[in-house]
């Protein structure tokens, strides 16, 4: 006899997700459950069958969920029925086992429980795919009535069901776990109020923000918990809300709320919820906390105008730079450090007469004086090294047209940003004419002194005729007396050597005096520094003025030391001494006690020179005025108010000061000079 054979069932063409379905649910290998049980129970009455099973194919094996009348737990899944049946759309029925070539041989029906009679309703799930079925077993062959086997198909439909739902159930849970966690972690309030305004669910946020239990809100009505007051501005938005509409809106809270005082922007959105007969049953809160960003959004805010008002200011000083820089009646131009000019303005072109173009693609030494080339070079130095903030000095440019000018330059080093080279900014001032005058004046100055010099010797003519006027006198008396006794015979020749000696030395007084007269009137600027005794230079003006002195009765005192030695243009310390010795004497006439005294006292560097009178000294309310150039208090025609103005100058000029000093009841004028002068100390020391 042929031992009969079996048929395993063939791997349906959706096994992949039919397995993956089956692994989702979550049921394989888990513990009985009584509604299972139940169904087993119905599905083997109905049928009147000992065995009812909930099988569930898997990969390799059919487990049973529930079972009835069987005890093995599951089975491979080459001998399943359950195999065949899910390859299948309606409940699958073998009558009789023994009959059908595909289970004939199977173990289960040649051994085991023995199985002849087999229907088993496919488990379906929602999504199409048959995980098991609901099946019903018994050892003898039979068959089912159509009420049975819709019955079958109804609980298998159950069973699916209950897995479904038991699926939908704990992923539920798992999905509100996950969504508590999130919502425990937001930062922001997050709550559910239902359609009477009562609180049903609020985050631990409302914890945090608060001071309140979120199960303390739960059930409690909204006006309980925060108060009229402090729901009354959003009140507008709830209205609207629970009419479907979602809200969102910003609100400055503050307000007073379980004795805390709560001070912030917050954001808000409503979001209703709306059943499927769309009816409002609550809404959803979210209220973000948007305080800082709202702080920050003020301060961009405030930083953004305070950029625009600095914009506008760095606008504004940037247009009256330029129209500074283009309309300035001096010259301004902008060197980069390889004195390059990067820009010019238009006084500086009509300056020197070039173009803007021509000047940018010069350097500044290009039209620089040679001679000046150095000190220019050394000045934008100094500036640039940081060593003077500012320089200023004289120099000279050559004009496109070859012309020579003067410029007095003021320039600046200037860093427009933090980390780039410093540009050099220069204005410049022509100061050509000013040189031109300055050489008129120098010539005029010199005009002047000399015939400031002429008039003092006007001054001094009374005095100079009677300088000359005795010694003619004298010659004439000697030469008449000589010429008398000639005639009468009486000529006695040592009395007449004795008068022609007389006559010789009064000539010689003569012309030492016109010597002096000739060298006065002559212009001294250009005399070299000598050495001479200072009492020589005292000496040679009381020649001049001595004589005068003599005959207004005023006595003169000198009083210096004879053997100091001062280095000076030594004609023009004479004309200092007979300046100050004109004033002394016309300061002395008319009073009872005339004098005037000269004193010089040297010491190691120096001498001091003093001219006394015993005059009424000057009014204190012209002192300040007396050496100012053409100051006179004397009449028209005697004073030219040069004398003090000039002798200061003098002075200065060897290094030296002249001042008026009153000693005591009497005038003074000092004249300090230094004994040697400095350049010709270095020349030495060279
Ligand atoms: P001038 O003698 O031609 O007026 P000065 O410059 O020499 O010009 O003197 C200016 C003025 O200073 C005089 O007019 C006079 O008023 C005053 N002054 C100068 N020396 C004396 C002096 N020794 N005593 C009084 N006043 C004097």
């Amino acid at each position: 006899m042929k031992t009969p054979s079996y048929l395993s069932a063939r791997v349906p063409d959706d096994e992949v997700q039919r397995l993956a379905a089956l692994r989702e649910l979550g049921v394989l290998d888990t513990a009985t459950d009584s509604r299972f049980d139940d169904i087993t129970l119905l599905a083997s009455q109905i049928c009147g069958t000992p065995i009812a099973l909930v099988s569930l194919v898997d990969e390799s094996r059919q487990w049973f969920k529930s079972r009835v009348g069987l005890d093995a737990t599951e089975t491979p899944r080459d001998i399943a029925f359950c195999a065949h049946a899910i390859l299948e759309s309606q409940t699958f029925i073998v009558p009789d086992a023994l009959e059908d070539r595909r289970f004939a041989g199977n173990p289960l029906v040649t051994g085991g429980p023995k199985v002849r009679f087999y229907a088993g309703s496919q488990l379906r799930t929602s999504a199409g795919h048959n995980i098991g079925t609901l099946c019903v077993i018994d050892m003898k062959p039979r068959s089912l009535t159509p009420e049975q086997i819709s019955a079958m198909e109804a609980l298998a439909r159950q069973v699916v069901l209950n897995f479904e739902r038991q699926k939908f159930a704990t992923d539920l849970h798992r999905r509100e776990g996950f969504l508590k966690n999130i919502l425990g972690m937001l930062p922001d309030l997050v709550c559910y109020i239902d359609k009477d305004l009562v609180y049903r669910y609020v985050n631990p946020a409302y914890e945090r923000w608060l001071g309140i239990k979120p199960e303390d809100f739960i059930g409690k009505k909204m006006t309980d918990i925060l108060g009229k007051d402090a729901i009354a501005d959003a009140m507008p938005y709830i209205l609207r809300v629970l009419k479907g509409e979602r809200q969102d809106f910003q609100v400055h809270v503050p307000y007073l709320i379980n004795g805390r005082s709560i001070e912030k922007f917050v954001q808000v959105v409503y979001v209703p919820d709306i059943d499927v007969q769309n009816q409002v049953l609550g809404y959803f809160a979210v209220l973000t906390d948007i305080t800082e960003l709202k702080r920050a959004e003020d301060r961009a805010l405030q930083q953004a105008q305070e950029l625009a008002v600095a914009l506008q200011h760095s606008k504004e000083s940037e247009r009256s730079f330029r129209s500074i820089f283009d309309q300035a009646p001096m010259g301004i131009i902008q060197l980069d450090m390889n004195l390059r000019i990067v820009a010019a303005n238009e006084s500086f072109c009509t300056f020197l007469g070039y173009s803007q173009a021509e000047l940018k693609r010069m350097t500044i030494l290009d039209m620089t004086h040679p001679e000046d080339e150095q000190r220019s070079r050394e000045a934008i130095g100094r500036i640039t090294e940081r060593s003077e903030p500012l320089t200023r000095f004289e120099k000279r440019y050559i004009r496109k047209s070859g012309e020579v000018v003067w410029a007095l330059v003021t320039s600046r080093s200037v860093k427009l940003q933090d980390d780039s080279e410093p540009y050099v900014f220069s204005v410049i001032e022509d100061v050509t004419q000013i040189r031109a005058a300055e050489q008129e004046l120098k010539a005029a100055q010199a005009k002047l002194v000399t015939s400031a010099k002429m008039a003092s010797l006007g001054e001094m003519a009374g005095g100079i005729a009677h300088e000359i006027n005795n010694p003619l006198a004298i010659i004439k008396g000697k030469s008449e007396l000589l010429a008398k006794r000639l005639g009468q015979g009486t000529l006695d020749p040592a009395k007449a050597g004795a008068d022609i000696a007389a006559i010789g030395a009064t000539v010689d007084r003569m012309s030492k005096i016109v010597q002096g007269l000739r060298s006065f009137s002559r212009s001294c600027d250009q005399d070299p520094l000598e050495r001479g005794a200072l009492g020589k230079v005292i000496a040679d003006a009381i020649d001049l003025c001595g004589e005068r002195f003599k005959n207004a009765d005023v006595s003169l005192s000198i009083n210096c030391p004879t053997d100091t030695l001062i280095e000076a243009r030594t004609t023009q310390i004479t004309q200092i001494l007979m300046n100050l010795l004109n004033n002394a004497f016309d300061a002395v006439q008319g009073l009872p006690n005339k004098w005037v005294s000269v004193d010089a006292k040297a010491s190691d560097a120096s001498i001091r020179i003093s001219v006394t009178d015993s005059g009424p000294g000057i009014d204190p309310k012209l002192v300040d005025r007396i050496m100012e150039p053409f100051f006179t208090t004397k009449e028209v025609g005697k004073g030219t108010g040069l004398g003090l103005s000039i002798s200061k100058g003098i002075a200065e000029s060897h290094g030296g000061t002249l001042t008026y000093q009153a000693s005591g009841a009497n005038t003074g004028f000092v004249l300090e000079l230094p004994l040697r002068q400095p350049q010709t100390q270095q020349d030495q020391a060279a």
